[in-house]
């Protein structure tokens, strides 16, 4: 079995774990092809080990199952019925080798990485490191690109897309569905010939609505995001073909066995590696070596997630494997109130700089926490 590629030596001992469960409303609606979110449902994992130390993760599936099957109550329930039980039954854990324990348990991607996030930041802070130093990663600046949704109409899409472009961020991905497709990529293109583009479908197409991508091959798109269902891998092969703008794969691309099909049936030249979507930091890096010995280009997606979730993406999109501008946005592009300090921010490059310091660099607010919570559940060795 290949390994993750990071500077980990030692183990932790975890003595407790608490879930905090928080919903902190978006600033506006997320809506994609196929639903509509109005707040961050999310599960905040706590591991305290032996020495002390409080470590971090966050399990962030997207409220409803119309991202994919996981959501908060499903992983909230694996958290409590069966990963913590699996994890506190083991005397010492080695953050980078725990995804190969999380594999006995198959499924439920959202909720190993929120519980193995925690495992990794507990870890660098007891290294007094960074989460990027312990993937072997040089400290830089962050591309940030914004992702931006579904409108009622074009006027309100080109304002919003006016608006983060005048805040900085590097590229631009809008979510299409049938009928709000190759009329608003006109648009905005109309707009802003040179803006760095994506489409992003959510897996909202058949292969038999070929025409339409081929007309959105015209519009110089850096990418278009899962066009087709998940598993339709031959039939993104075949739409790929015709097309020169790039197929990037996120809803299809859960593991490394679904990287190998991709790449076996050319079904994308890029992938959208969501640490939440693939079970964690360890399958991500694994994902990530896969992908750039296959040729394939890689950046970091996000579902959005929290500041916690969001600042462990930060020290994983540090690593030079990946080419394309992140998802991971400013804390105040989506949330009223982000749970940690100082909030993400970017600048008027486009670009976010992560704080020095052990873990994340990030600071979680325990009023913050309690503030926006919805729920919590305590579990000891
Ligand atoms: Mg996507």
């Amino acid at each position: 079995m290949s390994t993750t590629p990071v500077n980990v030596h030692r183990s932790i001992q975890v003595k407790s774990i608490v879930l905090h469960r928080v919903r902190i409303p978006f600033i506006e609606p997320f809506r994609i092809s196929n639903g509509t979110v109005t707040e961050k449902d999310s599960i905040l994992t706590e591991v305290v080990t032996a020495d002390g130390v409080s470590g971090w993760g966050e399990a962030s599936p997207m409220s409803g199952s119309f991202y994919s099957s996981d959501t908060p109550d499903s992983s909230w329930c694996t958290l409590t019925e069966r990963l913590i039980p699996f994890l506190l039954e083991r005397p010492r854990i080695e953050p980078h080798r725990f995804y190969e324990a999380l594999r006995e348990v198959p499924g439920d991607a959202f909720a190993k990485a929120g519980l193995e996030g925690a495992l990794w930041d507990a870890y660098a802070k007891t290294e007094q490191t960074s989460l990027c130093d312990l993937f072997g990663v040089t400290r830089c600046a962050v591309a940030s690109g914004v992702a931006i949704g579904i409108f009622d109409s074009i006027e309100e899409l080109i304002q919003r897309v006016r608006h983060f472009v005048d805040q900085g961020y590097q590229r631009v991905k809008v979510k299409i569905q049938p009928q709000w497709d190759i009329e608003i990529v006109a648009a905005i293109r109309q707009h802003f010939p040179s803006l760095s583009l994506i489409v992003d479908a959510n897996a909202a197409y058949t292969i038999a609505d070929k025409a339409i991508f081929c007309e959105l091959d015209q519009f110089d798109l850096m990418m278009i995001e899962q066009p087709l269902a998940a598993d339709a891998f031959g039939e993104a092969g075949e739409l790929q073909h015709y097309l020169k703008t790039p197929l990037c794969a996120d809803e299809s691309a859960d593991s490394l066995a679904a990287l190998d099909r991709l790449v076996k049936q050319n079904a994308a030249r890029i992938v959208n590696i969501k640490v939440q979507r693939v079970g964690g930091l360890g399958e991500a890096l694994l994902m990530l070596k896969a992908a750039r010995s296959s040729g394939l280009g890689c950046w970091v997606g996000t579902m959005p997630e929290l500041g916690v979730a969001s600042s462990q993406g930060l020290h994983l999109a540090m690593h030079s494997g990946f080419s394309f501008p992140t998802d991971i946005e400013a804390s105040t592009r989506w949330y009223v109130d982000d749970v940690v300090a100082p909030l993400i921010e970017v600048d008027a490059n486009g670009f976010i700089h992560v704080p020095l310091g052990a873990g994340t660099g990030f600071k979680v607010l325990r009023e913050k926490v309690e503030r926006h919570s919805a729920g919590e559940a305590r579990f000891v060795a």
